[in-house]
């Protein structure tokens, strides 16, 4: 059986020997995205502007680190919409008085919300509890506690939400890239027991694609010197992640899900994992 990733098994991701900017083909010092297959000199990457400054340091230290580096396709998730997509959140942004390009605060966001799933098929405003969930998206947005989420981070929110409304799981499921399946069947395989993986796991994975940063401390986003090799399975890493918000569920690990399943109930997270930003742009549950 193939395990829906349409390789076989001992299959090995190769990266693109050209710089997707000057395609020129170099051996030196090429980044890789961790996403896609492109890979980039960091001289083509700051001469046409994708990185700047100061970031272009921070950039070369993690894309060789095993966190890796997502290229300017991969790190845009609004690029995953299509155009009809795209006029239908403009115009949504437009009706409930979202400014593009501003930073937007709680009070913002939830007025936000409130608005969209009052237009929605409910029809009616955030339930108490839909709120407070509402706020831990926010919380979640701005990992640094600045009070306000950037325009790109809440974009990358919005498309999700997006895909997650309009797409078909299948149609999701296409947009995973080969190395993204790899990630994923890995996790899968190290967290399970043979064929299955208990529920409990498969949402502990879907917490653990956001650990894009060795720690997501609020002081420690400015500085990726420390890196270490991440296991996504580590215990360690699990842990330190879910400080600031409720622990998980104690549900009975009843329910054990197959690789389809887990790949299928995970898609929205990887995707959602993309951007080099240290925000979740979507939380998972628990
Ligand atoms: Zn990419």
């Amino acid at each position: 059986m193939g395990c829906g990733t349409g390789l076989p098994s001992d299959a090995q991701v190769v990266n693109d020997e050209m710089c997707d900017v000057c395609e020129v083909w170099t051996a030196e010092s090429l980044f890789p995205c961790r996403v896609c297959t492109r890979v980039f000199h960091d001289g083509c990457l700051r001469r046409m502007g994708y990185i700047q400054g100061d970031s272009a340091a921070e950039v070369t230290e993690t894309a060789h680190t095993e966190t890796g580096w997502s290229c300017h396709y991969c790190d845009n998730l609004n690029l995953l919409l299509t155009e009809e997509e795209m006029y239908s959140l403009t115009e949504t942004f437009q009706q409930c008085k979202v400014i593009p390009d501003c930073s937007l605060t709680l009070e913002d966001f939830l007025r936000y919300r409130h608005q969209t799933a009052k237009r929605g098929s409910s029809g009616r405003a955030l339930s108490e509890e839909q709120e407070e969930q509402a706020a831990r998206q926010f919380a979640a947005l701005d990992p640094e506690r600045r009070g306000h989420v950037e325009w790109p981070d809440f974009l990358s929110h919005e498309s999700l939400l997006l895909l997650q409304q309009l797409r078909p799981q299948n149609s999701l499921l296409r947009l995973l890239t080969v190395k993204e399946r790899e990630r994923a069947r890995a996790a899968f395989l190290a967290r399970g027991s043979g064929s299955t993986v208990s529920e409990a796991e498969c949402r502990r994975a879907q917490h653990s694609w956001f650990c894009k940063r060795p720690t997501e401390a609020p002081s420690c986003s400015v500085s990726v010197s420390h890196v270490g090799p991440i296991a996504d399975s580590s215990p360690a890493s699990s842990s330190s992640k879910s400080q600031d918000k409720a622990p998980l569920p104690t549900e009975p690990e009843s329910r054990f899900v197959d690789w389809p399943t887990f790949l299928q109930e995970s898609v929205i997270y990887i995707l959602a994992a993309r951007p080099n930003s240290s925000a979740i742009h979507l939380k998972p549950p628990g």
